[in-house]
C-alpha cells in the first residue's frame, strides 16, 4: 500500500501528560502507517516551553499563520503547584490563550456522536456546535466594592479630553460595581469566523444575546453581525442553502432544547462558556468533544476540548493500566488532515480523514470502548479496553478501510 503524500506541512503542537502519550500512539498506530506525514513539529510540552521561555508557543502560532492548519495536543496551563512540579522559571500563560491572541480567532466546539451514548435531550440527533466569542466582556472586567453613600458613574474621556458621564447608582447601602468592554474589531472578527465556519460546514448560524435589556452593548453585537452578514455573506449563504438568524438568548435556549441539532450557536463570551459545558455534558462526555480555533483570515487549529488527563498519567507512570479516551484527539488529527487536503486539493488525504473517523466510530459502535464510555454506553455487547487496545482496534478497522 502506497502512503498518502502531503504537499504542504501541517503544524504539529505536542503537549503534556496522558495526552502526550496518546499523541505518539495515535501517530504510530493510526497516521504513520497510512500517511507520509508532512508536519512541522513544535514541542509545547511544559518542559520545552520552560526551556524556550515559552517562545516555542509563539513560534508555533506564527507557523500556523504561515501554513494555515495546525493540530494541537492538550497542554498544562501552569499554576503554583505546576511551577514547583516542573521547576518552572515563570508561571507561563495558557498556551491556548497565547495562540488565540496571535491568531485572533473564535473557538468552535462540537460533540462527536456515537450509538449507545445517547444525549440527555431526546430530540438531539445532530451535533450542536457552540461558537464562543473569546475576547472581552466579564473576562476582562474591572470590579469594585461600593460602600453605602458612594456614587458610581460611568465616564469616558475621548481623545480630545471631552467627558461623557452617566450615573450608574447612588448607593443607599453597600454594594458592588463592575465595568466591562468589547471592541467593534473583535466582534467583527467573531462574526466573520462564524460565517466562514458555517459556509465550511454547511450549517445555519444562530446568534443570540440580550439586546432588549442591553440596548447599546448587546445591540452593538447584533448590529455588527447583521451589517457584516448583509454586506459580505448573504449571497454566499443563499447559494450554500444555509441561513443566519438572530434571536434573544432566552428564545435561543428554548429552541436549542426543542431542536434536533445540526447548527452553529454563536454565543457571547460568558454565554459560550456556560452553554458549551451544558451542551457537552448533555451530549454525554467531554472526552467526545472536538474544538477548532478559526481565525477571521481562515487559519485553523484543531484540538480536543479536554485537558491532559493528569490522573490517568500518574497511573500510567506507576505502571498501572489506563483506559483513556483518545477520540477527541483522533478527531483533532482527522480535522487537520481533512482541512489540509481541502486547501491543497488532496482528495486522498480528505478520504483518509473520513476513514479514520469512521473506523473510530465503528469501533465504539461495535462495543469496544474506553472506561469513560463504558460507564454510560447503552450498548449490550460493550467491552472495556485499555488505552492502547482501543487504538489498536481502530487501527485494525482502518487497515481494512484503507486496503
Ligand atoms: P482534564 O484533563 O480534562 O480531566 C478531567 C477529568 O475528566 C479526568 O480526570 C477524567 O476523569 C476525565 N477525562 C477528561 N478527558 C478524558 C479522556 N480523554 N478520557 C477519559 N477521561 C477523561 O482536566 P483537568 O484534570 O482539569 O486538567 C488537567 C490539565 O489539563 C491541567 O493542567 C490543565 O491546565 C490542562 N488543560 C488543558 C486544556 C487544553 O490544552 N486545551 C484544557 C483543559 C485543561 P477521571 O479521572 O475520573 O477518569
Ligand atoms: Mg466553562
Amino acid at each position: 500500500m502506497d502512503k498518502i503524500k502531503m504537499n504542504t506541512p501541517i503544524v504539529e503542537m505536542d503537549g503534556d501528560e496522558m495526552t502526550r502519550i496518546i499523541w505518539q500512539q495515535i501517530k504510530d498506530i493510526l497516521i504513520l502507517p497510512f500517511v507520509d506525514l508532512n508536519s512541522e513539529y513544535y514541542d509545547l510540552g511544559l518542559v520545552h516551553r520552560n526551556e524556550t521561555k515559552d517562545q516555542v508557543t509563539i513560534d508555533s502560532a506564527n507557523a500556523t499563520k504561515k501554513y494555515g492548519v495546525a493540530v494541537k495536543c492538550a497542554t498544562i496551563t501552569p499554576n503554583a503547584q505546576r511551577v514547583t512540579e516542573y521547576n518552572l522559571s515563570e508561571m507561563y500563560k495558557s498556551p491556548n490563550g497565547t495562540i488565540r491572541a496571535i491568531l485572533d480567532g473564535t473557538v468552535f466546539r462540537a460533540p462527536i456522536i456515537v450509538k449507545g451514548v445517547e444525549p440527555y435531550v431526546k430530540s438531539w440527533k445532530k451535533p450542536i456546535t457552540i461558537a464562543r466569542h473569546a475576547y472581552g466582556d466579564v473576562y476582562k472586567n474591572t470590579e469594585m466594592r461600593a460602600l453605602e453613600g458612594s456614587k458610581a458613574e460611568l465616564c469616558i474621556t475621548d481623545k480630545d479630553g471631552v467627558e461623557q458621564r452617566s450615573l450608574i447608582m447612588d448607593f443607599k447601602g453597600d454594594g458592588i460595581i463592575q465595568g466591562m468592554h468589547n471592541t467593534d474589531k473583535s466582534i467583527g472578527s467573531f462574526a466573520r469566523s462564524c460565517f466562514n465556519y458555517a459556509l465550511d460546514t454547511k450549517q445555519d448560524v444562530w446568534f443570540s444575546s440580550k439586546d432588549t435589556i442591553s440596548k447599546i452593548y448587546d445591540h452593538r453585537f447584533k448590529d455588527i453581525f447583521n451589517e457584516i452578514f448583509e454586506a459580505e455573506y448573504k449571497e454566499k449563504f443563499e447559494s450554500a442553502g444555509i441561513e443566519y438568524f438572530y434571536t434573544l438568548i432566552d428564545d435561543a435556549v428554548a429552541r436549542v432544547i426543542r431542536s434536533e441539532g445540526g447548527y452553529i450557536w454563536a454565543c457571547k463570551n460568558y454565554d459560550g462558556d456556560v452553554m458549551s459545558d451544558m451542551v457537552a455534558t448533555a451530549f454525554g462526555s467531554l472526552a467526545m468533544m472536538t474544538s477548532v480555533l478559526v481565525s477571521p483570515d481562515g487559519v485553523y487549529e484543531y484540538e480536543a476540548a479536554h485537558g491532559t488527563v493528569q490522573r490517568h498519567y500518574y497511573k500510567h507512570l506507576k505502571g498501572e493500566e489506563t483506559s483513556t479516551n483518545s477520540v477527541a484527539t483522533i478527531f483533532a488529527w482527522s480535522g487537520a488532515l481533512r482541512k489540509r487536503g481541502e486547501l491543497d486539493g488532496n482528495a486522498d488525504l480528505m478520504a483518509f480523514a473520513d476513514k479514520l473517523e469512521k473506523a473510530t466510530i465503528d469501533t465504539i459502535e461495535s462495543g469496544i470502548m474506553t472506561g469513560d464510555l463504558y460507564l454510560i454506553s447503552t450498548l449490550e455487547n460493550k467491552k472495556k479496553v485499555n488505552t492502547t487496545e482501543f487504538l489498536e482496534a481502530i487501527g485494525k478497522l482502518l487497515t481494512e478501510y484503507c486496503g
